[in-house]
């Protein structure tokens, strides 16, 4: 039953052939990135995505556009449909105003490959192909494994020895063949190949496969429906072969074809900076990347050092709708986790984090603007959440026995004990009359750990607790009703035995000339509110501690 006109069209000599079997390269040039072209001709009648609305919201909601010929081959665990969601704390922190995550976590084997292994897998099935080949970093190797099964189609998985265990294992619980490949991504990718050719087995070709770069373009679909008929400014997303952005920008130029959205979002890639051969050629201005052989990152899912043609493909699409590139190191990535799982609730995967720890850089340096409407991609769940993140002390341990001496402990001795708990943390007073706001500072300075922080809601309680308290560090609003923060800080410069604690200024107010000369040698740091708060106030809190 083919209702459907798909055509393959070579993007280095235009050659056109008909989409129905699996075609390596074009049979003109070799070259081996072919792109899927549909009619859209009987999808212009009316507003194609509104006629949706009686569908499923996974991703065959959208099959006119997708490259299977009969519905009836679709394997399907209900991926995609994923929610869109607010993250306002993050935004305030980040001066941005329309800050959106795509939870793609919520897909059915925990990350948005499982739209591209649902697509390839009912492709395979579509083609009679009963035994395939894959490499991995992980997320891939899971999602088709799982696909797979449902399919009955047997999976040889390559995967780098960097892929973490939890992984290889979920990989072989769905019988999949697990092949552990102690070198590279891309020296995987290698022998993977060898391998299928040797036995003449189907290779799934990753960013070289229509149904993977096509499976993405629901993301597009998706957004454009979740943003009620618009594109975002921003679809922002870690980066390892490319696939998701290229398919996505795809989505969206159909769409945009069909006259349903009137442009393409700017695309920001962010790469772990021990691989980032696409961020370093597109800050040096260059259409083609240089490999990175020997990558230097702990994250395996973005460890793709030669990027090809992929990165040809992105710089075209860069050049067109605009974009950025940003990279991350393991360590700004871990920390860019705690963060987001702290202030929204939302545990991501490292290679979810290099994204926001690049998007955190993206708003500081202005790339992105205040109003913008971003998307953030938040490609992979942690589970379980992987040792090295935390570090040791993610665990405070308190040993009722031992504090005690015996098992039943009067009450008293418990609080003393838990008083111990707490006596090592530094404490820090938040004068703050807008509750909110408080709470945002409390959330960013607990991503950090080890602060006991109290909030005080406006100057005269926070005078008071100053003066009860002695807090290791004051962070303070200037307008306050009544007592306002220059009340505060002379009142505490003014006594001998307060003069210590530091004070940082945190306004949303433009200081005028008199009022900064007011404020001379007695604080610690000023920082403007709205701005992004976060590496800034971080900065400033443990400078002023120590
Ligand atoms: C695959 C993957 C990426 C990178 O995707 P590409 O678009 O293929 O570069 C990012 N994050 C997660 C969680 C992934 O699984
Ligand atoms: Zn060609």
């Amino acid at each position: 039953m083919s209702y459907k006109h798909i055509e393959l069209v070579c993007v280095h000599c235009g050659h056109r052939m008909a989409y129905n079997r699996p075609m390596p390269a074009c049979p003109q040039c070799g070259e081996d990135i072919l792109r899927a072209e549909y009619d859209l001709e009987p999808l212009k009648y009316g507003n194609w995505l509104r006629r949706l609305d009686g569908r499923w919201h996974d991703i065959w909601r959208y099959h006119e556009l997708l490259p299977l010929h009969d519905t009836a081959n679709i394997v399907t665990m209900g991926e995609g449909g994923t929610p869109l969601i607010p993250a306002p704390q993050l935004g305030a922190m980040l001066g941005l105003r329309h800050l959106y995550l795509k939870d793609e976590r919520q897909g059915p084997t925990n990350s948005f490959k499982d739209r591209q292994a649902s697509v390839a897998i009912s492709v395979m099935r579509e083609m009679g192909i009963t035994e395939a080949v894959v490499a991995s970093t992980g997320n891939v190797a899971m999602a088709y494994a799982a696909y797979a099964a449902r399919a009955g189609i047997k999976l040889w998985v390559f995967l780098t020895s960097l892929a973490s265990s939890e992984k290889m294992r979920e990989v072989a619980l769905y019988g999949a063949e697990v092949i552990k490949v102690t070198g590279t991504y891309d020296q995987t990718k290698l022998v993977a190949n060898r391998f299928a050719r040797q036995k003449g087995l189907y290779e799934d070709r990753g960013i070289k496969s229509i149904a993977a770069v096509e499976s993405m373009k629901t993301l597009a679909f998706e957004l454009a429906e979740q943003l009620h008929g618009r594109a975002p400014d921003w679809y922002i997303q870690g980066v390892s072969g490319g696939m998701g952005p290229i398919g996505v920008a795809k989505g969206f130029e159909e769409l945009k074809a069909l006259g349903l959205i009137d442009r393409v979002p700017a695309i920001g890639i962010i790469q772990s900076a021990g691989c980032a051969p696409m961020v370093t050629a597109w800050k040096a201005g260059q259409p083609i990347a240089t490999p990175v052989d020997d990558p230097a990152t702990i994250i395996a899912t973005l460890s793709t050092g030669n990027p090809g043609r992929a990165y040809q493909l992105l710089w075209e699409i860069m050049q067109r709708y605009g974009g950025a590139a940003e990279s991350a190191t393991d360590e700004e990535a871990f920390n860019a986790m705690r963060i987001l799982a702290r202030t929204e609730g939302i545990s991501v995967e490292p290679a979810t984090a290099v994204t926001f720890a690049g998007l955190f850089k993206l708003a500081q340096s202005g790339q992105i603007r205040p109003d913008d409407v971003v998307v953030v991609n938040c490609s992979g769940h942690s589970m379980p959440v992987e040792k090295h993140i935390l570090g040791e002390q993610w665990q405070r341990e308190l040993d009722i026995a031992s504090a005690s001496g015996r098992i039943n402990l009067p009450t008293e001795g418990l609080l003393s004990a838990l008083e111990g708990v707490h006596s090592d943390l530094n404490r820090v007073l938040i004068i703050e009359d807008n509750p909110d706001a408080a709470r945002l500072i409390q959330r960013i300075l607990q991503t950090r750990g080890d602060f006991a922080v109290e909030i005080a809601r406006d100057g005269a309680e926070g005078l008071r607790r100053i003066q009860q308290e002695h807090p290791d560090l004051v962070i303070t609003d200037i307008m306050m009703p009544r007592v306002d923060g220059f009340q505060v800080i002379e009142a505490v410069h003014n006594d001998e035995s307060l003069r210590h604690i530091p004070i940082i200024v945190l306004t949303a107010k433009e200081l005028t000339a008199s009022e900064r000369e007011r404020l001379n040698g007695q604080i610690a740091a000023l920082l403007q509110k709205g701005s992004s708060l976060d590496e800034k106030l971080l900065q400033n809190i443990l400078t002023a501690l120590n």
